[in-house]
């Protein structure tokens, strides 16, 4: 369904004085990743790390500084704007925060039928008909279609991002930290609608989170990210059970255990140092700041994603000493 090739997005940032260059922030810098049809793929990271600028790059609402997105198999990345509506109606994003997604003077029939009305889906009754079934699927009544944002909760705005975002029938859907700013009872009634809508509809998501405890039970597959890199992907199960790269099991060791019997044999990994800049980064690894297994060569040389296992890869110099 997506293919993503040397993906970069750099922010311009200003002027060196000094040394008279360009400041770019490199938000993502040199990331290739697949999603298969009907799959999900979490993308984790700290808040920062590029995950979000990721998703907004592929989904074509940041221009790309580099790399080709492969959408369906056609090269989407150079599509200029105007051609691209066909593709957005098969693209869409559900936002982390459901309150400032959502247009406040708008109400949900009209936020809803925006797209409908965009991609000329369906006009009069037909349309308010598509707008009811969606609310309904999404567990909100007839009677909210005319109620306006701030008339609902966290959980309820975010299910109306979702509506919104399956109105179109799309066939991927970036979901930007979609439960991140939920209370922990709503999260998994969300992730479980989300898990719902896929098997009914077929969809293929990518599911971007701060926290590996978020995207464990609705991935297939997981991509860890730092600093705007890629630094391992593998099936979801595998890498809870054999986190290779330093940073994945640092990220690992932060989720909390219901068991204290577990959790004081699990030592939490508390991460050290300074974060590298994503201004004008140096060369090497950009964990090298903060890793506990740091060597030499990891200030030197950029470490490159490997595959140390069928479908799981990592970038990281330890692997080269295994
Ligand atoms: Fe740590 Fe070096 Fe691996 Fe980076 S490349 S994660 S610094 S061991």
């Amino acid at each position: 369904m997506l293919e993503v090739t040397n993906l970069k997005k750099y922010f311009d940032v200003g002027h060196n004085i000094f040394a008279k260059s360009k400041l770019f922030l490199t938000a993502v810098d040199d990331i290739s990743l697949y999603i298969n049809r009907g799959e999900t793929f979490g993308l984790v990271g700290e808040s920062g790390c590029g995950k979000s600028t990721t998703g907004r790059t592929i989904i074509k609402l940041y221009q790309a500084t580099g790399g080709r997105i492969i959408f369906d198999g056609i090269d989407i990345t150079d599509i200029p704007e105007k051609q691209m509506k066909p593709y957005r109606k098969r693209m869409q994003m559900i936002f982390q925060d459901p309150y400032s997604s959502l247009n406040t003077r708008m109400t949900v029939t009209d936020i809803i039928g925006e797209g409908i009305d965009t991609h000329n889906i369906a006009k009069g009754k037909a349309r308010q008909e598509i707008i009811f079934d969606l609310l309904n699927k999404v567990g909100l009544k007839r009677e909210h279609a005319n109620r306006y944002p701030h008339e609902f909760s966290g959980g309820q705005r975010q299910r109306i991002g979702v509506a919104r975002a399956l109105a179109v029938s799309p066939d991927l859907i970036i979901c930007d930290e979609p439960i991140s700013a939920l209370d922990v009872s709503i999260q998994a009634q969300v992730v479980n609608m989300l898990e719902d809508f896929q098997n009914e509809m077929g969809l293929t998501y990518m599911f971007i989170a701060h926290d590996l405890s978020m995207v464990k039970h609705i991935s297939d597959r997981i991509g860890v990210m730092y600093l705007g890199k890629l630094v391992e992907v593998c099936p979801s199960d595998e890498l809870y059970e054999k986190p290779l790269h330093p940073y994945t099991q640092a990220l690992l060791s932060a989720i909390p255990i219901p068991d204290p019997r577990v959790t004081r044999q699990n030592k939490r990994i508390i991460l050290q140092g300074d974060v590298v800049s994503p201004i004008n980064p140096p060369e090497g690894c950009r964990f090298c700041s903060r890793c506990r297994y740091v060597m030499d060569v990891c200030r030197e040389v950029t470490p490159e994603l490997k595959e140390v296992s069928p479908g799981h890869v990592v970038a990281c110099h330890l692997m080269d000493r295994k």
